[in-house]
């Protein structure tokens, strides 16, 4: 067997996270294998995020235009989904060609493998033939895949996951949603904007169950709105497709449409790392990590994979403090090197010191950050935006908080009577009345996801009640409804 090819670190899928913390420790002059079996850059840019908030963009144009008649006259609509098609390949994917994002790694100095990559032993990946050792260790960021429900006959039948939704070219007719998550009803929104005949099938007894009820009454109404067919509380049991349509059936119904999309949440597939090779259980659903995203010694993980949110934006959060945390172990055993006068053994990383020390986001290793997961945003990008950040009302219950919640909706603010047609959505607060701080808050409306960040700043901060009532909010914008939701509280 070939010796192992020693390396500074080694990341295992180059997704968002993944490619962040690769990238940003090859700039910092360690010596950086970075691991991907498909595409550099993961689901966000090619799949997820980006192409879907394209389509969004498109479809609100579209609403947007509809609302003129009563406010400016009349428009008439004529959707074409030829444009949104060519953006998502041309702008968004590069046709699914991920050369400009591997060129970029490679052109900070890191080594890319393609192929997949499994633990082969403490600090060790195998890729293929190729095994590397890792000195400082081993980042994982493989993130999750759709979860497929085992229901009856659905495995044969030629159904949507999010890869089939983004790189349609020619709209169907009609599309059975399978998940009213935010997937789905983001998605489900879209395509029933562009005229497709759209139902939602959800086995909770509501759509975009992890949010506020209220949420998802708003969303649930500006749906239907749209055309979309909503059936909450059924639990599907059969598929069938006849080589044209597929029939779902369940809770004694039956949908018919051109076209199925099953979005019914993702999963990990930590079967496939390696991680027996290292004493670790691999049946979980996710990956569990310290605050610092330690599995366990000299291997960390990062994104969907560790279970702490799906989302970007907790996977580059995350990156930061892996990027931190290995500089800072870095900067030790140069330091440690140095002082033995055996600096070599830092000799991958390429006379790292200057480039160690020059790295603004590292620390010693007691200054590196720790997760905090209280003030997590989430944002689903119907129309209107639901955000959402910190507890829901009954989760804050639940944890015996004594709580105090304040509501207001939005159409009752100046800036919701002035915007009239599609200012449906609220502000909802929930306070710890012991503390006198948010711990959560919901923001829906037109600019719900960008109101939100107010919010998060309170819960993050914990900015006291009294400070939030006492400041200037600006009129007459959307957040000034939070106001009237502090004078709600009770
Ligand atoms: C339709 C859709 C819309 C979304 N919209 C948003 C949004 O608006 N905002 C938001 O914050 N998030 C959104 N997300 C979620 C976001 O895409 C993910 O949270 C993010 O991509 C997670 O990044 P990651 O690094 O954990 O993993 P991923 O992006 O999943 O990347 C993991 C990478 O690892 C690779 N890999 C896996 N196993 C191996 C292996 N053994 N060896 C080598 N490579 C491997 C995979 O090929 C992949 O490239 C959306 C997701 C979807 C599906």
């Amino acid at each position: 067997m070939a010796e192992p090819e020693l390396v500074d670190v080694v990341v295992v899928g180059l997704g968002v996270g993944g490619e962040e913390v690769a990238e940003r420790l090859a700039e910092a002059g360690l010596s950086v294998v970075g691991v991907e079996r498909d595409l550099v850059g993961g689901e966000c840019p090619y799949w997820g995020c980006i192409p879907s908030k394209m389509m969004i963009r498109a479809a609100n144009a579209l609403a947007e235009a509809r609302r003129v008649d009563g406010l400016a006259g009349t428009a008439q609509v004529q959707p074409d989904w030829a444009p949104v098609a060519k953006r998502i390949r041309e702008e968004a994917t590069d046709t699914w060609d991920d050369t400009v994002a591997a060129e970029r790694f490679i052109g900070k100095g890191g080594r890319l493998v393609r192929g997949s990559g499994r633990l082969d032993g403490p600090r060790r990946v195998r890729v293929g033939d190729q095994v590397f050792e890792a000195r400082y260790g081993v980042v994982l960021g493989t993130g999750t895949r759709p979860s497929v429900p085992p229901i009856d006959g659905l495995a044969d039948t030629p159904y949507w996951t999010n890869h089939q939704a983004i790189e349609v070219e020619e709209l169907p007719e009609s599309l059975l949603v399978l998940g009213g998550g935010a997937i789905g009803l983001e998605l489900a929104q879209v395509f029933a904007r562009f005229g497709v005949r759209v139902t939602v099938v959800e086995a909770l007894d509501r759509v975009l169950a992890i949010e506020e009820p209220e949420a998802s009454e708003v969303a649930a109404a500006a749906l239907r709105a749209d055309g979309v067919e909503i059936h909450t509380g059924v639990r599907a049991e059969r598929v069938e497709h006849d080589g044209t349509r597929f029939t779902l059936r369940g809770g004694g119904a039956e949908f018919t449409a051109d076209r199925l999309l099953v979005v019914t949440g993702r999963k990990a597939h930590l079967t496939e790392l390696g991680l027996d090779t290292i004493g670790l259980d691999a049946n979980q659903r996710y990956l569990p990590v310290d605050d610092r995203l330690h599995v366990t010694d000299h291997v960390w993980a990062v994104g969907d994979l560790t279970g702490e949110g799906a989302f970007t934006h907790i996977a580059m959060y995350q990156a930061g403090i892996v990027i931190a945390d290995i500089l800072a172990t870095a900067r030790q055993a140069k330091a440690g090197a140095d002082a033995s006068g055996t600096s070599s053994v830092v000799g991958g990383a390429m006379g790292a010191s200057s480039s160690l020390a020059a790295s603004g986001s590292s620390g010693s290793a007691g200054t590196v950050p720790r997760a905090d997961y209280r003030a997590l945003p989430r944002v689903t990008f119907t129309d209107p935006e639901i955000g959402a950040v910190g507890l829901t009302e009954q989760q804050a219950r639940e944890r015996g908080i004594n709580v105090q919640v304040g509501f207001t909706k939005l159409g009752s603010s100046t800036r919701g009577w002035i915007h009239r047609v599609g200012d449906d959505g609220f502000i909802k607060l929930v306070a710890d009345a012991d503390q006198g701080v948010l711990i959560g808050a919901t923001s829906v409306g037109p600019a719900g996801g960008e109101v939100l960040s107010a919010l998060v700043v309170a819960v993050h901060a914990a900015v006291p009640l009294s400070q939030l009532r006492h400041m200037i909010y600006a009129y007459p914008t959307f957040h000034r409804a939070i106001e009237s939701a502090l004078g709600d509280l009770s």
